[in-house]
């Protein structure tokens, strides 16, 4: 069979098992898209502050920008000719603010989470990962030389029993998760995980706050800020393309593994780094984060009135925080279900396999504090419907 044949039939069946994708055409307007001719409230982006909606922001940047600083390539990669001065401002800027020794930029979190654990890790190295961590981390687990066990999910007491059973035979353990998870919008317990850590010397802590950076901790640098426990966690990595409206990743760190990294990890090493432009434009958010907390505050609140209206109703119900699925199980559903919410105005999607498990299939409701507290009752009416 060719390629080409193999990969027809394969799409086929995928299309059969209702999990065919395709790319949808759709304009934005402010925090609304418009598909098909229908006008929607978006629910399914990242934009968590509402920040990429908010025209007055980009004006505000655009009218202090200069020609010099409206710079759209670094045509090179930042060991070259790439490091523009922004680089080293912005990274500065995220050390202070987390009050570490050392911040590195990455072009986005993917990149971020394939590049760290393959440049640290070695074959004396265990990966002890959540179940549910995000695909980039699972790649850059596979690219390691490491030996990785998963955990089930949040499940710190098999993950201690891990812990026990490797501790002895190898050099280092890493135990690898999000802070906010981002199908089922849970937790995981920083505070416990940082006990643990300290009860093994070898254990180690990397932590991806895609989801919580912008929104959690009084000035908004995520869950291990709220927990008070930055210092302990020795690979902190978050992303600026969700709350924070802009693009690109980081890691806070010591000194020490930022000068590794430079030198290792293949995906800050092999590219182009991004444009000085959209540096400038992430430190103008980042300066002004934590002065954020009223939009943080008004997220939490459309959180929790969610989170309660599907309880109440007899819901299953996993989020703890502002990513909240509505539980369906079959895809076939799944889609109808997200059918009937957009006639209602909603521009919400389904997630199916492989991005969720199989029989898992749900609607991923991504609050935004765009939304009002009145739009938020007309969606709890349309889930009614
Ligand atoms: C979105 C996401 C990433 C990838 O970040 P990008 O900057 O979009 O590449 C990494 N980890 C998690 C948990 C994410 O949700």
């Amino acid at each position: 069979m060719t390629i080409y044949e193999r990969i027809a039939e394969e799409l086929d069946k995928l299309e059969a098992q209702s999990n065919l994708r395709r790319l949808p055409h759709l304009t934005h307007q402010e925090k609304h898209v418009v598909v098909n001719g229908r006008k929607m409230i978006n629910l399914s982006s990242n934009d968590y502050l509402g920040l990429a909606a908010d025209r007055s922001l980009r004006e505000e940047f655009l009218q202090q920008l200069t020609v010099d600083e409206f710079m759209p390539t670094s045509s090179s990669s930042r060991l070259l000719t790439g490091n523009f001065t922004i680089y080293d401002r912005l990274e500065e800027e995220l050390a202070n603010r987390f009050g570490t020794e050392a911040a590195l930029v990455f072009n986005c979190g993917y990149h971020a989470n394939n590049g760290i654990l393959p440049a640290v890790c070695t074959s004396q190295t265990v990966i002890l990962a959540d179940k549910l961590v995000h695909a980039s981390l699972i790649d850059g687990i596979r690219l390691s030389n490491a030996t990785c066990v998963r955990y089930r999910h949040n499940d710190l007491t098999q993950l201690q029993r891990l812990i026990e059973k490797h501790h002895a035979q190898c050099d280092q353990l890493i135990v690898v998760t999000e802070s906010v998870f981002s199908m089922d919008g849970d937790r995981a317990d920083l505070r416990a995980l940082v006990a643990l850590k300290r009860q093994y010397p070898k254990v180690m802590l990397y932590v991806d706050e895609a989801h919580a950076f912008g929104l959690y901790g009084p000035t908004g640098l995520g869950c291990a800020e709220e927990e008070s426990c930055i210092a302990d966690i020795d690979f902190l990595v978050g992303t600026f393309g969700k709350a924070a409206a802009s693009a690109g990743a980081y890691l806070v760190c010591n000194r020490l593994l930022r000068q590794w990294l430079i030198n290792k990890m293949r995906p800050f090493i092999f590219t182009t780094a991004l444009p000085p432009l959209q540096m400038a434009w992430t430190l103008f958010i980042l300066r002004r984060l934590p002065a954020m907390g009223q939009r943080r505050l008004h997220l939490q609140q459309l959180s929790a009135s969610l989170r309660d209206a599907l309880r109440q109703r007899g819901m299953e119900c996993p989020s703890e925080s502002h990513i909240i699925p509505l539980m369906i199980g079959p895809s076939s559903e799944a889609i109808l279900r997200a059918d009937a919410l957009q006639r209602h105005g909603f521009y919400l999607l389904p997630v199916r396999p492989p991005t969720v498990p199989e029989g898992t299939s749900r609607i991923r409701i991504s609050l935004t504090a765009a939304l009002t507290q009145e739009e938020l009752q007309q969606l709890i009416k349309a889930i009614d419907e």
